[in-house]
């Protein structure tokens, strides 16, 4: 089979092998170019591990601090001649690519947020790791079913109070549209918090710390945004942001239940980066080509590995604010950079998109999740899906 892309909207729908090994590759080439990082998490858990910051995480725990992984996610396998999705492509990579280097790398593909996943997890962690000293929770997810009620919550990318005008980008026609979008409803709130929010990451450490499978001192890592004023009405003051004040809330009843092995649950703010995630979200595709192109020309843009080698080189101690989480994304926020993007974004149209934007850059990188674009690798080749 010869695969090429095939988008749809904000996704695209095939995923090609080798470019996302490619990826994945590269990722650990960026990180074995870093210096070795010592006194860090020996036994770490990642769930949500095999796309964006999540796999990022477990290719600076593998690579950078030679610890054993676990990776819990949730993608297509190849069956019946149809190819995977671009998360289990790397997953399987990441894992081959560990393993050869002596580290343990297990993975469970299931939905995170069923208690049989976590029940499967914990009888891994005993028959193959010993307990874990580091929880990474990087759950992206449109949908939850809630393992007590058996409901079924769906999140939304609203705003609250108000509805919402203003600038996006049609990624495929490359035009700069106004949308428009209502007010969320109290119920769509309160479901996208149920998915977003932190009552999930609550219930793994429930269960994994009656399970006894957790060590003294562990650190347990989730990931936040904040962005600019530009997109606060979508984002930090949309529902989306109401889900990562949960988080927040979250965190801090976990590090209560934490104290007894001396723990620390931690919110770790990151960068504006192009995932799957961040790709479906209004507004973002836009702001992140524009200031990809600032950060760019600034020479201090950054993906998702570097920001994780930055997080866990720190030891999960990079730049706290005032409220203790991590600020990876004080670049991104620094005030000439902003400045910029402001000065930018009312004067961007579908004429000048790729002049004042890294429109393209955006795109390659949209393109580089599924494993196209990706340099050195053979496209016209046939390729065998089982
Ligand atoms: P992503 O879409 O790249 O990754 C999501 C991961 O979650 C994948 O590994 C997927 O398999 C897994 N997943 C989804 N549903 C699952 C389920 N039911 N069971 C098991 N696994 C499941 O997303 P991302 O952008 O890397 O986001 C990860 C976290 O980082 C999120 O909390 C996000 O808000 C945060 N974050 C993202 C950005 C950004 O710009 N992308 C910036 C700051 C913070």
């Amino acid at each position: 089979m010869i695969i090429s892309p095939k988008v749809r909207g904000f996704i695209c729908v095939t995923a090609h092998p080798d470019g996302c090994k490619k990826n994945v590759l590269e990722q650990i080439s960026y990180v074995n170019s870093q210096k070795k990082i010592t006194d860090s998490p020996r036994k770490v858990l990642i769930i949500g591990s095999s796309t964006g910051y999540g796999l990022a995480s477990r290719i600076v725990a593998s690579f950078g601090s030679e610890a054993d992984t676990i990776g819990i996610y949730f993608e297509r396998p190849e069956m019946d001649g149809k190819l995977a999705s671009a998360g289990f492509y790397n997953a399987r990579a990441l894992d081959e690519f560990s393993r050869t280097e002596g580290r343990l790398s297990e993975s469970i593909n299931g939905d995170a947020f069923s208690d049989a996943v976590k029940g499967e997890t914990i009888a891994l962690i005993r028959e193959k790791c010993g307990k874990i000293d580091c929880i990474i929770y990087s759950l992206a997810s449109p949908r939850r079913t809630d393992p007590v009620s058996g409901e079924t919550y769906k999140s939304v990318l609203k705003p609250i109070g108000a509805s919402f005008s203003g600038k996006t980008v049609n990624t495929d026609t490359e035009q700069i549209l106004e949308i428009s979008i209502d007010p969320a409803t109290e119920l769509e709130i309160e479901a996208t918090c149920k998915v977003m929010g932190g009552e999930d990451w609550e219930r793994w450490v429930d269960q994994l710390l009656a399970a006894d499978v957790l060590a003294e001192g562990l650190k347990t890592c989730a990931y936040s945004y904040i962005g600019p004023e530009v997109t606060w009405p979508i984002y930090a003051n949309g529902t989306i942001g109401k889900a990562k004040e949960h988080l927040e809330q979250s965190a801090k009843n976990i590090q209560n239940k934490l104290k007894k092995l001396q723990g620390e649950a931690i919110i770790s703010v990151n960068k504006a980066v192009v995932t799957q995630a961040s790709s479906a979200i209004p507004v973002v595709p836009l702001y992140n080509s524009i200031l990809f192109k600032i950060m760019k020309q600034k020479g201090i843009h950054e993906g998702c590995i570097e920001q994780m080698y930055r997080l866990f080189s720190s030891h999960f101690d990079a730049n706290r604010d005032e409220l203790g989480r991590n600020r990876l994304d004080n670049l991104e926020m620094r005030d000439d950079v902003q400045r910029e993007v402001k000065e930018i974004w009312p004067r961007i149209s579908t004429e000048n998109l790729r002049e004042l934007s890294d429109f393209e850059g955006y795109r390659q990188d949209f393109l580089r999740l599924f494993g196209f674009e990706v340099a050195g690798v053979d496209y016209g080749k046939d390729m065998e899906i089982a």
